[in-house]
Formats: C-alpha cells, structure tokens, sequence
C-alpha cells in the first residue's frame, strides 16, 4: 500500500502536465504522516518550497510551524499540501487549467491518506475543497467562515472540512496571529482519534 503513495509521489516529481514545469525548480509534492488525521492544504509553492521542494519552510512555514505548536500538534503528525505542486511565476494566482491538471494528485493524496479533517488554508484552497467535498453554496469569503466545521454530505463519510486563514496573513498583521491560534484550538480535539 505504501507504494501506491510512493507512486503518486514518483508522477508529481516528473509531472510535465501543464506548463509550470518548465520554470520550477522542484515540484513540492507534500510532507507529512500518509495515516494522518489532519491534512493541511495550501494554495501553491513559493520561492522557498520552490527552491527545497518542501511544502510551508518560508515564512508562511514558520507561522504554520507555531500555530501546530500552539495547538499541540507536531508536524510530523499532519500531512501538508497544496493545490498546485509546482510554484507559479512571481507566486501569480494558479490558473483554471492549472489546477485542472494538477489537483487530481491532491485528490489521490487524500484518498490515500483518508484523513478525518482537511483544514483549506486561505481562500483560494477554501474554494477549490469546498466545491470538490459538495459545499459550493457555503462557500464565502475566508474572514466569514474561518475556524468553522463543514461537514460535507453522507458521500464523503465522516471527513470534517475546516477553512483557516493562510498562515500567510500573520507575516502582514500580526494581529492575525491570535486570530489563527484561536482557530486552530479546534484541532486539538481532531488530533488523536
Ligand atoms: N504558501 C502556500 O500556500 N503553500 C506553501 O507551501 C507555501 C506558502
């Protein structure tokens, strides 16, 4: 079973399917637990992840780190992904084509990993996982449903969608940064079971 996941990583790593990989310089596949209760799922690589091929070790990274601290969770518990593997130009918004070729990784990621809870960092992640998981008319901007539960229909079983603030937003006001801890308490309670 556990090549099944290799294999998904070994297509990312070589992915040609759209035209980012032609200025990449490492795919970020995703790092973690492949029987983790919890995924996390960013919007896209930026110049760090570009450069280490590690999802969230920038300065968004660091402020993800912090809050997994402050709600007990290691990283290492946590799977951490993004919708689109390869990091666009200047960090410019991923594309519809983009993602259409992209996200049927993601989509085998967390089949594999079968997580209970998928926290959507920010809003573009928000959208893209609420409209997969069938919650397309609850979707609303991030600072209206941020640290809410969204529980998708009896189709998707038990798994919790919870859209979060991009850890990204605490580097331009610190203010967000309690705002964040305050939404990641719900975790705690998702970490373990
Ligand atoms: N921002 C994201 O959305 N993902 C990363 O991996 C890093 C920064």
């Amino acid at each position: 079973m556990k090549e099944k996941f290799k294999e998904i990583e070994n297509e990312i790593l070589n992915c040609q399917k759209c035209s980012l990989y032609k200025t990449r310089t490492n795919p970020v596949v995703g790092e973690g637990n492949a029987q983790a209760k919890i995924i996390f799922c960013g919007e896209a690589p930026g110049y760090c992840e570009d450069q280490k091929g590690i999802p969230f070790c920038g300065a968004a990274g660091n402020i993800l780190d912090e809050l997994l601290k402050s709600a007990g969770i290691k990283r290492e518990e946590v799977y951490i992904a993004n919708i689109l593997k390869c990091r666009p130009p200047d960090n410019r918004n991923p594309q519809k084509e983009e993602i259409e070729s992209c996200t049927p990784y993601l989509e085998r990621q967390i089949k594999f990993i079968k997580p209970k809870v998928i926290c959507a960092l920010g809003n573009f992640s928000t959208a893209y996982i609420m409209e997969k998981y069938g919650l397309k008319d609850q979707i609303q901007g991030i600072s209206k449903i941020h640290g809410r539960i969204f529980k998708p229909s009896t189709l998707f079983q038990n798994i919790k969608i919870i859209p979060l603030y991009h850890p990204a937003v605490a580097t331009y006001n610190i203010n967000m940064k309690e705002v964040l801890k305050n939404d990641f308490k719900i975790l705690e309670k998702f970490k373990k079971f």
